[in-house]
């Protein structure tokens, strides 16, 4: 039973948004990579736990904070007498093992996931005692991508490999899963301490005045997106959107990037590059919000604030 399913985190949709307008340093786009590629292998793993039959819950991109310290814990599944705590990894590519410190092909020092692991694990135990919890907590690495190979790994290492997983999944399905009220009351504790986003997760540095303004389409981030009607035409992927729901996604676009900006129709207008005409921008702001303030000073806020 998937209990918490994964979503975009705020700060993979800021560089995702960022990514389409404006041109990242080095550094923020490896980043941006990273935290796509990592998103894409849980949504795979979150797949396959999606599929087990057993009455286990599944709990999926946690975050918790501990004696100062936060850590993330990507799948988690509490069965009746164990938790499995995954910690999902989408490298593709040759990876390699020697005097106990990881590289990749090029020789490069990466993190351990191994050392992630064992201190993801060891967290997660402090936070079950300190909770009261008794529970055998297993970990594993679980390697998704089927183009990935690592090379002289450690013998009976806690690692799933692309080609143990269905395997593993038949293991998880076969693990005892009575659950009772201890388990509920463990999962609704889980559920409470999750912080919805790391306070110390650094983002790029962007400005309003040096973003491209412009329509862009909803699948593949195009600007080459024309009105038509009631629709918003891709003409790269073809892809076709109400003009009301493209004008809305580009307001939570704005409202995520510059969350002290007020909603104006101009504002909404410009960050549209002009592509809605003003008065449309108007009409679908007014559907959707409410009105704050007076003739040109008004502007708009979500219906529930
Ligand atoms: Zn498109």
């Amino acid at each position: 039973m998937n209990l918490k399913p994964l979503a975009e985190s705020k700060r993979f949709k800021i560089y995702h948004f960022l990514n389409t307008r404006m041109e990242l340093l080095p550094d923020d786009r490896w980043n941006y990579q990273k935290l796509k590629s990592g998103f894409e292998g849980e949504l795979f793993f979150q797949s396959l736990t999606d599929k087990l039959q057993c009455n286990c819950y599944v709990l999926n991109d946690l975050l918790f904070e501990l004696n100062g310290t936060t850590f993330q814990i990507d799948s988690l599944i509490i069965f009746q007498d164990i938790i499995s705590l995954n910690e999902v990894k989408n490298f593709r590519g040759d990876f390699f093992y020697q005097d106990g410190k990881f590289y990749d092909s090029n020789g490069k020092e990466r993190k351990d996931p191994l050392v992630q692991l064992e201190n993801c694990e060891s967290m997660f135990r402090q936070l079950l005692e300190k909770l009261g919890f008794k529970f055998t907590v297993i970990g594993k690495v679980v390697h998704v991508n089927p183009e990935f190979t690592l090379y002289q790994a450690p013998l009976k290492v806690p690692i799933i490999f692309p080609t143990q997983l269905n395997t593993y999944m038949r293991k998880l399905e076969a693990a005892p899963a009575a659950l009772n009220s201890k388990h509920r009351k463990l999962l609704e504790k889980l559920l409470s301490l999750h912080l919805a986003e790391n306070p110390y997760a650094k983002l790029p540095d962007y400005e309003y005045g040096k973003m491209r303004k412009g329509l862009t389409c909803g699948i593949c981030c195009s600007f080459q997106v024309s009105v038509n009607g009631q629709r918003c035409v891709c003409g790269d992927c073809g892809h076709e959107e109400k003009v009301e729901s493209a004008v809305l996604r580009h307001v939570e676009e704005l409202r995520l990037l510059f969350p002290d900006f007020k909603v104006t129709t101009n504002l909404v207008f410009e960050w549209c590059g002009g592509g809605v005409d003003r008065k449309r921008v108007h009409r679908i702001l007014c559907n959707h919000f409410n009105i704050v303030g007076e003739r040109r000073w008004v502007y708009f806020v979500h219906k529930q604030q």
